[in-house]
């Protein structure tokens, strides 16, 4: 029996051939209240569902009795129901590694950014201010030689340690739930206390997945505990960081600026009080968004979702024996 797949968002035309060679494909460029009655009667039937930006409830696994596996194009899971789906058998597949290096260059361009306020001065050309040398009010931060500290060091903040202590000559402190001697051994990276590493640092990255113990961990406290000259990067998920306490730290000064690809609602809302303070970096959660990465990304999903329906083991799964 030739298995039936949905495929959620735009996917190359290459990749949706590749499926269709194997299975029936139902593709849904978008998603939205036109076509919501027949993306539940496909998913009903569906065996695999690959796409980004999927949000999946326990419900929808009620609506879909036959699905197999579910192959996200992206590392990141927190937007499903991981334990009910290993519960029905299902497997999640996700995509780490090609992505790794992207992302990590969108964190080290935030760091830049922000410490050089490159989007605030390039506005400052545009508008026609610059009359007269460049003086104080001007001047940014050194990045090379500081300390950049690592809130999770997996594969991204790895990648991200790695340009600092490599290409800017940083010392590296990380805190993470398991210690990495090879990256100390690598880096001279130095694992500590998240309370110690807010105090220490200059950079505050934060690369640790969403979960229930990682939702609002960065909070006012946190905020507290940083330098007034630090700046905070957020590359990993909106609400690992508490944006109210976000808004209040960077007005009152308790800290000197931001660089965030992520927010706590996304599309972040034109009025959202972050947009207002100059010293914010605001990117449109574009981590991992080049040509090259989205490819190889849709590609390493499309061979997840391939191996498992043939009943192979796929190359990345989160919940493996599902
Ligand atoms: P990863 O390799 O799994 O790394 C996550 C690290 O966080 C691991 O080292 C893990 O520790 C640590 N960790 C997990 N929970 C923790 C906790 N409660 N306290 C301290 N450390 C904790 O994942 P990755 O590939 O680097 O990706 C990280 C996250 O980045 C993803 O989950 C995703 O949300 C986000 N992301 C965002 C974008 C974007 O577009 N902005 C793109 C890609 C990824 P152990 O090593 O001990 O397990």
């Amino acid at each position: 029996m030739r298995k039936r797949v949905v495929a959620v968002r735009r996917l190359h035309a290459a990749h949706l051939e590749q499926l269709k060679r194997e299975f029936y494909v139902d593709h849904f460029p978008d998603l939205d209240a036109g076509n919501a009655a027949r993306f539940r009667e496909a998913l009903y039937e569906a065996h695999g569902l690959i796409g980004g930006k999927l949000m999946v409830t326990p419900q929808m696994l009620d609506d879909a009795p036959n699905l197999e596996v579910i192959a996200t194009i992206s590392v990141g899971y927190d937007n499903f129901p991981v334990e009910e789906m290993t519960r029905r058998g299902i497997l999640l597949c996700n995509t780490p590694d090609v992505l790794t290096e992207t992302t990590a260059d969108t964190g080290f361009a935030l760091i830049m950014a922000a410490a050089r306020r490159v989007p605030e001065l390039d506005r400052f050309v545009r508008q026609g201010h610059w009359q007269m040398h460049i003086d104080e009010p001007h001047f940014g931060r050194d990045v090379h030689g500081k300390t950049l500290g690592l809130i999770g060091m997996g594969r991204i903040g790895a990648a991200v340690a790695r340009r600092g202590a490599l290409g800017f000559g940083m010392s590296v402190v990380y805190s993470n739930a398991s210690p990495k001697p090879h990256l100390e051994a690598e880096l001279g990276a130095q694992h500590c206390s998240l309370n110690e590493l807010l105090e220490c640092s200059d950079f505050v990255c934060v690369t640790v997945p969403l979960t229930n113990e990682t939702r609002h961990l960065i909070g006012r406290d946190a905020f507290r505990r940083m330098q007034r000259s630090a700046i905070l990067i957020n590359i990993a998920r909106g609400p690992v960081v508490e944006e109210g306490a976000l808004i209040q730290a960077l007005q009152e000064g308790w800290i000197a600026g931001a660089g965030l690809d992520v927010y706590e609602r996304e599309p972040l809302a034109a009025d959202s009080p972050l947009l207002q303070l100059p010293q914010v970096v605001a990117l449109p959660h574009i981590g991992s968004a080049t040509h090259e990465t989205r490819a190889a990304m849709a590609q390493c999903a499309v061979d997840n979702l391939l191996h498992a329906l043939r009943g192979e083991r796929p190359p990345n799964s989160v919940n493996g024996n599902a």
